[in-house]
């Protein structure tokens, strides 16, 4: 992904996607307990006895026309922790070079182990288990044993706020790393550890703050010393990296953490204060995406409009400056004011992702939103109007959930006609605020097995599947592997969005169809198929 830095200290790695094939069975192995693989129904097509991703289904229609096309991947847009880690270990003097998701990578890393690097930096920002980053260490291991495997990110930010020391060193153990960051922010940390690891000096990592690893078979944690980087001195240096690897789409941020407590997301205790860049060094490093050509930048922050009046002079910057560049961003309905939508449309916002996570009133507040669905009618159909798609993110079975309001749920889809909504079931995080409550909501189990005094995991699966089988206006966006940030990064490689809607028309059609692992009869499809693949034929 970054240009040729022939002999880097330092290799850091994307995300690990792992086979969908093997995300599907282990969910389906736990499907009388869990709704996690009613989820992946939802959320995947049913095709030839076989669940694929949209992301896989569009590979396979381009591969029909064109054999030889590379398949898109999930994470091809680089992800701006890589490039944020990559640009401050340069600053330190510590030349790095990215390879972006894993398994893409391989080849690449395979090639730069050859030269054994002092370190590989691994982030885990997409991470939920050890095993695709043990996954990384066996290869790493294998090839370059004298390299070091440091590990850091949210994975292991949760980890670490887990309650049993036990439970965490024996997931440090399952990992295999040789330290393991433990800050929320960790960038700091990184460049320390890389630097003693590359200069030899091993005994220091004991007297460096926020380090984990073994000492004679059990884990150590170092002082813990919270890092307060500042946005504006660590920003993303573009120059470093390959222009083909960020064009047509980048990623950027404009803040970090989120000044709200909704009751079902940890982000906020994770990531700390709010704390946003300043203008200034916004536009600078805009006008270095505008003139290395992207065409889509997605504004990566929780609540870009948040607060409205910085959100507005931004969007006046952004109009100032005439960019050539489209923007996508999460928008909170909540915030916006007709005056914020008339300036995001006219600074070239195009798509909006907003957590609009249920209809009705009573579940909102149970949420701690902040937010009402009259409000959420009404942004929508400014944004809508004013030429911005949106993708409204919804989930079913937070407590308080019936299956009334799931109704109020899916009549708010209908009424509000966004481009697109998504569907998943509630994620029980027993760290996230609304644990609090469990005794009065008489909240049972984890993750998608759960029960509570209103809905239990598989009612809430029959509501997931009730908000994509009830006719409406909308297309349907699967939260993983199709979302609205691949819709613009394939549009950027030069797909019709005329195109893409129809894809996800029929793909919403199939889904439905397969719901309960149906056999689907594609034969059906043959007459639009056949059109969308024209279509793609004429990219490829
Ligand atoms: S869901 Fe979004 S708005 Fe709510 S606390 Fe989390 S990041 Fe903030």
């Amino acid at each position: 992904m970054t240009g040729d830095t022939a002999h880097p200290v330092c290799v850091v790695i994307g995300p690990n996607a792992g086979q969908f094939d093997q995300y599907v069975a282990e969910r389906k192995a736990l499907e009388t307990v869990s709704g996690a693989y009613r989820d992946v129904q939802v959320n995947s097509l049913h095709i030839a006895g076989k669940r694929v991703s949209y992301l896989d289904w569009f590979n396979q229609l381009r591969a029909d026309v064109d054999p030889n096309a590379r398949p898109f991947g999930t994470f091809d847009p680089p992800s701006l922790a890589e490039m944020h880690l990559v640009s401050r270990l340069a600053r330190d003097g510590l030349p790095s070079v990215s390879i972006g998701e894993f398994q893409r990578g391989r080849a690449r890393l395979d090639a730069l182990l050859r030269g054994e690097p002092a370190v590989v930096a691994v982030t885990t920002t997409f991470s939920f288990e050890p095993k695709p980053v043990r996954e990384i260490v066996d290869f790493v291991r294998e090839r370059s044993p004298r390299t070091k495997v440091i590990v850091g990110g949210p994975y292991i930010w949760n980890l670490v706020q887990s309650p049993s020391r036990r439970g965490q060193d024996l997931l440090f153990g399952e990992m295999g790393a040789d330290a393991f960051v433990i800050d929320s922010q960790g960038e700091t940390t990184l460049a320390r550890v890389v630097k003693i690891f590359a200069e030899g000096r091993d005994d220091e990592l004991a007297r460096t703050p926020n380090v984990a690893f073994a000492v004679d078979g059990k884990w150590v944690r170092t002082e813990r010393a919270e890092e307060n980087n500042s946005l504006d001195q660590n920003r993303v240096d573009w120059t470093l990296f390959d222009a083909d690897s960020i064009r047509p789409f980048t990623m950027t941020r404009t803040a970090i953490s989120c000044p709200f407590a909704c009751s079902f997301c940890t982000y906020p205790l994770r990531a700390g204060e709010h704390r946003l860049a300043s203008l200034e060094t916004m536009e600078a490093e805009l006008r270095v995406l505008d003139s290395l050509g992207v065409k889509f930048v997605d504004f990566i922050d929780d609540t870009f409009n948040v607060p409205l009046p910085r959100f507005k002079d931004l969007c006046r910057m952004l109009i100032r400056n005439r960019f050539s560049f489209r923007w996508i961003s999460y928008l909170r309905c909540g915030n916006m004011d007709e005056e914020a939508v008339r300036l995001a449309a006219e600074s070239g916002c195009v798509g909006a992702l907003l957590g609009i996570e249920s209809g009705s009133r009573p579940v909102l507040e149970n949420m701690n939103k902040f937010a009402n669905p009259d409000k959420y009618r009404k942004a929508i159909r400014w944004l809508e109007d004013a030429g911005v798609m949106c993708w409204a993110l919804l989930f079913v079975g937070f407590p308080g959930e019936t299956t009334e309001t799931v109704a109020e749920t899916v009549a708010l889809v209908r009424d509000a006609a966004p481009t697109f909504f998504g569907a998943q079931i509630w994620f029980y995080d027993s760290k996230t605020p609304i644990a609090a409550r469990g005794a009065e909501f008489t909240l049972k189990g984890n993750g998608y097995g759960w029960r509570h005094n209103t809905m239990d995991w598989r009612t809430a699966a029959d509501g997931a599947e009730q908000l994509i089988r009830t006719p409406n206006d909308s297309l349907y966006l699967p939260q993983t592997a199709f979302t609205l940030e691949t819709f613009m990064y394939l549009m950027g490689k030069g797909y019709q969005k005329t195109t893409l809607l129809e894809f996800l028309r029929v793909a919403r059609a199939i889904v439905i169809d397969g719901l309960g692992d149906q056999v689907v009869d594609l034969a059906k499809y043959d007459a639009p198929i056949t059109a969308i693949k024209r279509e793609l034929a004429a990219v490829a």
